[in-house]
């Protein structure tokens, strides 16, 4: 069994690796083709960047996954795992402490081992195609910020419901299911006000004009913009986005300055009406919901999986802790996780689809959406000419000529 469950998750990495040779192979023969709808926006120039930036980004992505599969490989059925659990057994003798510090050591190690990627992914990837403005020092800074963070929201997330395995042996699956859903409320709650500012230094937008605009915008659909903000995102990287945040009705809205400096005021209206459709349609609500949903199945069925006797021997290992057995049931979710990757792409899709029509009702303006979002794609690099299986099993959002002819579209 060992065997089988080694091959299967390779072949998931191989699958991977095919399709994005595909998505290469489709952009190589398509490169140099500049679609109508880019005409005037972009140029052969930066046609150039894009591709070459696509495929910069694929091979690392490739490498990425190839190396990160061995890493796995070698630890869950190389003997990694057994001598980790048994290494953090060797510290406590409390059933808690002992998840926890696994849970956080696995964490920590795992950072460690892909912070020369990412040094590489910010330094030279991104640096050579203009992107990168974060300095050596405020990488890592931030990057111990994110380890810091991190260690401290695993221990809290796998001591609260260590304990309830602890504390109620038979029905933990549900007291850990509603464990885990008051901690995500409550993170997302905190998020704005704790995590981001660690990160980034918001500020009222520095346009009043555009402050009320995107209030009445906000209004004409019953939510309530309590603050509109611009990031200083431009500290780190040129890339530009637009979020909302918070639960319920009252809102908080966050510009890229980025983003400001480059749209027109009608522009990030248009951005902002597609952002109010995800709220009103209620797309995050289901999200949320669905995503809790899966969860008690899944915690239910890890509950059950984990005491099975036989789950170490699928793996190739002896006896494992509480953690250590968790973290196979991880491994084997993450196989059959590969399978779910285009369902939840579909859906995400559809939701994008909607925001978008949404903002075409609203604004009335479907021609400012799709300029916005021609210059995201050109200011970003994005590729033009995915492969239709690549962004089909991929893209949360459609290819942005799909989104453009569709809003042009009377
Ligand atoms: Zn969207």
């Amino acid at each position: 069994m060992p065997v089988v469950l080694a091959l299967a998750y390779a072949a998931v990495t191989l699958l991977r690796v095919a399709l994005a040779s595909l998505n290469l192979r489709h952009l190589g023969r398509h490169a140099r083709e500049l679609p109508p709808e880019f005409e005037g926006v972009t140029d052969a120039a930066t046609l150039e960047q894009t591709a070459r930036y696509t495929v910069e980004r694929t091979r690392l992505g490739v490498f990425s996954a190839v190396a990160s599969s061995l890493v796995v490989l070698a630890f869950v059925f190389g003997g990694g795992l057994s001598a980790y659990d048994a290494r953090v057994g060797s510290l406590t003798t409390s059933f808690v402490a002992r998840g926890v510090l696994f849970f956080v050591g696995l964490g920590v190690l795992s950072s460690v081992i892909g912070l020369p990627l990412s040094i590489y992914a910010t330094f030279v990837v991104e640096a050579r195609y203009g992107f990168n403005r974060t300095t050596p020092k405020l990488f890592f800074v931030d990057w111990l910020k994110g380890l810091l963070l991190g260690a401290v929201i695993t221990a809290a997330l796998a001591g609260g419901a260590l304990g309830l395995v602890h504390a109620a042996p038979t029905l933990y699956w549900l007291w850990a299911w509603l464990f885990f859903c008051g901690m995500s409320v409550f993170l997302i709650l905190i998020s704005p006000v704790v995590i981001e500012p660690l990160f980034f230094q918001f500020k009222p937008l520095s346009s009043e004009e555009l402050a009320n605009d995107a209030r009445a915008l906000a209004e004409r659909v019953g939510v309530k913009l309590e603050r509109v903000l611009e990031i200083d995102a431009s500290k780190r990287s040129s890339h530009s986005n637009a979020y909302f945040t918070g639960l319920g009705r009252v809102k908080r809205v966050v510009l890229f300055d980025t983003l400001l400096s480059r749209m027109s005021r009608s522009e990030i209206l248009a951005v902002l009406a597609h952002e109010l459709g995800h709220w009103k349609l209620g797309h995050i609500l289901k999200r949320l919901l669905v995503t809790q949903a899966v969860a008690l199945l899944a915690i239910y069925v890890a509950s059950r999986a984990i005491a099975w006797p036989g789950l170490p021997a699928l793996v190739g290992q002896g006896e494992l802790s509480f953690a250590a057995r968790a973290v196979v049931l991880a491994f084997l979710a993450s196989i059959a996780g590969f399978f779910v990757t285009p369902l939840s792409a579909l859906w995400s899709r559809k939701h994008e689809r909607e925001a978008d029509e949404f903002a075409r009702e609203l604004t009335g303006q479907p021609r400012e959406l799709a300029n916005a979002l021609l210059k995201l794609a050109r200011d970003n690099l994005s590729n033009l000419h995915p492969h239709p299986l690549y962004a089909a099993f991929y893209y949360s959002h459609p290819p942005v000529i799909e989104r453009v002819r569709r809003l042009r579209a009377p």
